[in-house]
């Protein structure tokens, strides 16, 4: 496929690709819908009062309308998009006063929340992560908890400080127990990242009735890379036994475009052999896991760009997204357009793809040398996380963008 826009070599936004988020152009402060293609943002309610798409869902300032419409309307707009971005069709090429109207430089705009996200909830999927974390804060020969391997674990996490790539992240303060002495007040000492994908739902359920394994594909939008930040010493003086709670309200970052499953398709793939046999309500079939390699890079305050210290994949994860959508709504839990489901720390089998601090220097162990002389346990002050992600198969290149966020000192007192 071939666009009427040159799409420079290794971008992540191709033909194939037409991820969507909300944008805001130069000179404007209203946030409007929009799809990536190679340098460009293309405005879809330009383009939807134009009359070339003939959907009502893009006029809203999110894009939580689009994602109640449902699959078929998803797939049609594609399509769609495909046709009229493409290097055979005039519809849009030739009308120059439209292009010049609904096309925008990426470099121009300001990437806002792409969605309205009702619910935040966050799972712990990676079978790796979760027995380095088992190992090193209980028992290594019993790194997995008994449930584990029976359902998908997670935790409702908190939606109103999900922040859009760029966003500021203030080192929170907590309390927490140093050694064997009395609980303390203070800035969080370990800060954390976690590489992590989410995806967003749609149209979502009524409540009282679960979306099946078998439907679950229809109510799954498109992922974005998530960091959910972690404030370790506050977590591990908290969580027990009802699980995280401030170490992980503060800021949870996401990138701006959202990758549809329909542009994902070509990089589906199996998961992990699943021993022993779930449930027959978590029992699906085809293979929903996706090879999608991802990377996170710490770029120290003053550097010139950061150093690479993770690259894993989300092909890696135990439990698959259709497994974790039916698993949250098993119980009638009522799932809405626009929710974000997070998949856990991707960790892969190797010391090089562990998806946190924690884990790359072992609890603080084995700190992590930068290109500036430093080193790292965990993170400082005026360090900058970079996320990337991208699928990748025979040339073609399904790309996320990025998500980063800076760390800003604790507020004083
Ligand atoms: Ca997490």
């Amino acid at each position: 496929m071939t666009a009427f826009v040159d799409i420079p070599s290794g971008s992540d936004f191709p033909l194939e690709n037409l991820p969507y988020g909300v944008f805001i152009p130069s000179g404007s402060d209203r946030p409007r819908p929009g799809t990536a293609i190679g340098d460009w943002v293309v405005d879809l309610h330009a383009l939807e009062e134009a009359g070339l798409l003939d959907t009502a869902v893009f006029s809203s300032t999110t894009l939580n309308n689009f994602m109640a419409a449902g699959r078929p309307v998803w797939k049609a707009v594609r399509a769609r998009l495909q046709h009229l971005l493409s290097a055979d069709s005039g519809e849009l090429r030739d009308n120059e006063t439209l292009r010049s109207a609904a096309f925008h430089r990426q470099s121009d705009v300001t990437m806002v929340m792409p969605a309205d996200i009702g619910d935040y909830t966050d799972f712990y999927s990676s079978r790796e992560h979760a027995t380095n974390v088992g190992t090193m804060f209980r028992d290594p020969d019993n790194a997995l908890l008994p449930n584990w391997l029976h359902l998908p674990v997670g935790y409702h996490g908190r939606a109103s400080s999900v922040v859009i790539s760029g966003t500021d992240i203030r080192r929170p303060q907590g309390q927490t127990k140093p050694g064997d002495g009395p609980p303390v007040f203070g800035p969080c000492r370990l800060l954390d990242f976690e590489l992590e994908l989410g995806f967003f739902t749609g149209p979502g359920n009524e409540l009282g009735q679960p979306i099946t394994i078998q439907n679950a594909a229809d109510h799954i939008f498109g992922f974005v890379l998530v960091n959910d930040w972690s404030a370790r010493d506050i977590q591990k003086w908290e969580y027990v036994p009802l699980g995280p709670f401030l170490a992980k309200n503060f800021a949870t970052s996401i990138s701006p475009w959202i990758v549809t499953l329909d542009a994902l398709e070509p990089f589906r793939c199996a998961g992990p052999a699943q021993d022993p046999e779930p449930l027959p309500y978590l029992k699906g079939s085809g293979d929903w896991s996706y090879d999608i390699d991802l990377e996170v890079g710490i770029q120290p305050e003053g550097s010139a760009g950061d150093d690479v210290v993770c690259r894993s994949n989300f092909r890696y994860m135990y439990w698959n997204i259709c497994q974790q959508l039916a698993h949250h709504s098993v119980t009638g839990c009522n799932i809405r357009p626009g929710d974000l489901l997070a998949s856990g720390t991707i960790s892969g089998p190797d010391k090089g793809s562990y998806g946190s601090m924690l884990e790359l220097s072992w609890r603080g162990t084995n700190p992590i040398p930068m290109s500036d002389g430093s080193e790292r346990k965990f993170l400082q002050d005026g360090d900058t996380v970079v996320m990337r992600g991208a699928a990748k198969k025979d040339g073609l290149r399904i790309g996320f963008g990025e998500v980063s966020g800076r760390i800003l000192p604790a507020h004083k007192g």
